[in-house]
């Protein structure tokens, strides 16, 4: 696999932060100063509710949009929800099982494999989020919680969808929200990474666990992105905390810049 050939996509995931207002004038801040090269795709995926006016004052060359979460079916009396059909033409990609919407607010494989259909049904990428908490990895339970999720999340997924698919594997304990916090050392990512890609070899063919794009995140900054973005196999990373800082997350796609150059 050439690694500095693939293209690496960041992720800024804004998560419940900023106001319409404050969104806008970060974007404008965001827009001075990130400078992506070709081969670097940054994505920003803000609070929903200000998708509409952010995707009018993008530039689609600088940035592209993302959902942080969304509902799977397309249209219909389902009060407070919005579908990932509605937000055709102004998203990329939606987000899928972030581990706060798995632990927050209790998604399971059942809702997160009809979110990844819906998106597919409407031609926007999504992105699977998986990872394992601090106590299944203590037992040592990591290579089954991954592949739990991916089948969970993937079982609607053809193998011709499979190229529109993305994997961002986070591990919960490494999320800087996550009480004590640890750093999950690049080592740790690969084999991650690589247990993701085997499975996928499994599940869809040689050619599809290659080619599947996987994206890292966990505590990801300007600091320690090239170690992350360097690993095999890693093909981008889903940014935080350090997505809200223009500085720190420049930083983040600079080193992405230097490794495709
Ligand atoms: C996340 O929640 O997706 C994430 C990676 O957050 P942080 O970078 O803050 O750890």
């Amino acid at each position: 696999m050439a690694e500095t050939k693939r293209k690496k996509t960041i992720i800024a995931n804004w998560k419940m932060n900023f106001t319409m207002h404050e969104a806008s004038i970060f974007l404008h801040k965001l827009s001075d100063k990130v400078k992506a090269k070709r081969g670097v795709e940054v994505v920003l995926a803000p609070s929903i509710f200000t998708l509409q006016s952010l995707s009018l004052q993008v530039k689609k060359r600088q940035f592209k949009l993302a959902a942080q979460n969304f509902y799977w079916r397309d249209f219909g009396a389902f009060t407070g929800e919005v579908s990932i059909a509605q937000l055709k033409g102004i998203v990329d990609y939606g987000m899928v099982g972030h581990s706060e919407r798995r632990h927050i607010f209790g998604e399971q494989d059942k809702d997160l494999r009809d979110k990844v259909a819906a998106a597919l049904r409407s031609g926007i990428q999504p992105i699977l989020c998986i990872g394992e908490t601090a106590n299944e990895r203590e037992f040592g339970e990591t290579g089954d919680v991954i592949y739990d999720q991916l089948v969970g999340g993937l079982t609607q997924v053809t193998s011709e969808d499979m190229k529109n698919v993305l994997i961002a594997y986070e591990p919960v304990w490494a999320i800087s929200t996550t009480q004590n916090a640890k750093p999950c050392t690049p080592e740790d990512a690969e084999k991650a990474v690589e247990m993701i890609r085997e499975h996928i070899r499994h599940l869809y063919g040689k050619k599809a666990g290659d080619e599947v794009r996987v994206l890292f995140g966990g505590s990801v900054d300007g600091d320690n992105a090239a170690g992350y973005l360097g690993v095999k196999g890693v093909d981008g990373a889903l940014v935080g905390g350090a997505s809200l800082k223009v500085d720190a997350f420049n930083s983040v796609v600079e080193k992405a810049n230097a490794l495709v150059s």
